[in-house]
């Protein structure tokens, strides 16, 4: 049966904001003899009055990386190694830590989800392959695509090989598979690094043309894992997403290109939370094929399972985005 884990995490304070109005808390309440973990902000136009939402786990801004990452994905490995899917992504408006989370800094400290995933991969796979004296062999392939404005572009390519109308999507055996897609075979952490440096380079390059065109576009990164004995394949993805920020979609702007991007976010958001939805009521129709994200992700098939970080900004200057993204992820329970 496929699952969904809706998790929040609101980021700390940054250096300009020192001082700034906080309303966002991460609270875990006692009730009876269970916890419930919420997070609390105030009505806008009256702050006596409170909204409360509740997650299958909350973080507050002290939460490091390393316990995020511990807590939430780590477990997801065993999972994927027997064969399942997972997919991991970040949610919320541009500023509120998506990239940070999923991507992370430089340092050891600040790596975020995605090379720490790749990094137990790897370990696994050798202890995998020590344990059955090498008669398992174990690869891992990977693709990083961005889909921006509903066009779907390979990050493994530099951006002058771009077509304009972007990759083409095919139903192959009941899956669906983007047509002309880099896939690169990966065996350590530091090729990992290297390959996975590069394609952001990639990503940024195309955001001199457009404003941060880099918040506006979906990344989105699929690991594959083939384990392979002499009489037996099993495979299974692990797929992690950086989403365009979820602010300001519904605004009417009078710039065309702006619309396009807005709508195409807007779309590809509804419908991921109507899957996301449909996987958490254990409906039988979940409705992935409608937009090009969840079709290629397949998602909510094949027993995979599915976590969304919610990330939240703390301060005031994002109240309407904060609220409107907790709206959001309610939809999804
Ligand atoms: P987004 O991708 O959602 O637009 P970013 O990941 O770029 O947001 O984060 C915005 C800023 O906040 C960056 O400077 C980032 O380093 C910082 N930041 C986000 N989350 C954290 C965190 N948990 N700890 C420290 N800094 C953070
Ligand atoms: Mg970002």
């Amino acid at each position: 049966m496929s699952s969904v884990r809706v998790v929040a995490r609101v980021r700390p304070l940054l250096k300009h904001e020192l001082g700034k109005d906080i309303v966002v808390s991460a609270e875990s309440l006692n009730d009876d003899d269970c916890t419930k973990s919420i997070i609390r902000v105030p009505n806008p136009k009256n702050d006596i009055e409170s909204y409360s939402f509740q997650f299958s786990s909350v973080y507050e801004e002290s939460v490091s990386q390393s316990e995020l990452f511990e807590a939430e994905v780590a477990p997801t490995v065993k999972h994927l190694f027997n064969g399942y899917d997972t997919t991991i992504f970040s949610y919320g408006p541009t500023g509120t830590g998506k990239t940070h989370t999923m991507r992370g800094g430089k340092s050891l400290a600040d790596r975020g989800v995605i090379p720490r995933l790749l990094s137990s991969i790897f370990r696994k796979c050798r202890t995998i392959e020590k344990k059955t004296n090498g008669e398992t062999q174990v690869t891992v392939t990977m693709s990083y695509f961005e889909i921006y404005c509903d066009r779907v572009h390979d990050l493994f390519e530099p951006p002058e090989k771009r077509t304009p109308s972007g990759l083409a999507i095919r139903d192959n055996h009941g899956k669906s598979v983007v047509v002309g897609l880099k896939e690169i075979t990966c065996g350590t952490l530091k090729e990992f690094d290297h390959l996975y440096d590069q394609a952001n380079v990639n990503r940024s390059t195309s955001a001199t043309k457009l404003n941060a065109h880099s918040s506006r576009s979906h990344a989105i990164l699929c690991v594959k894992i083939t384990q392979t004995t002499e009489s037996t394949v099993l495979v299974s993805q692990a797929s992690a997403i950086d989403l365009a920020g979820s602010e300001d979609n519904r605004r009417t702007d009078n710039n065309k290109e702006r619309l396009v991007e807005s709508s195409a976010i807007n779309k590809s958001l509804f419908v991921l939370a109507q899957c996301v939805e449909a996987i958490s009521k254990k409906q039988h129709r979940v409705p992935y094929r409608e937009s090009k994200m969840t079709r290629i992700l397949s998602l909510g098939q094949n027993n995979g399972m599915t976590l969304m970080i919610l990330n939240l900004a703390p301060t005031r200057s994002y109240h309407l985005d904060t609220l409107s993204s907790l709206n959001f992820a309610n939809r999804t329970k």
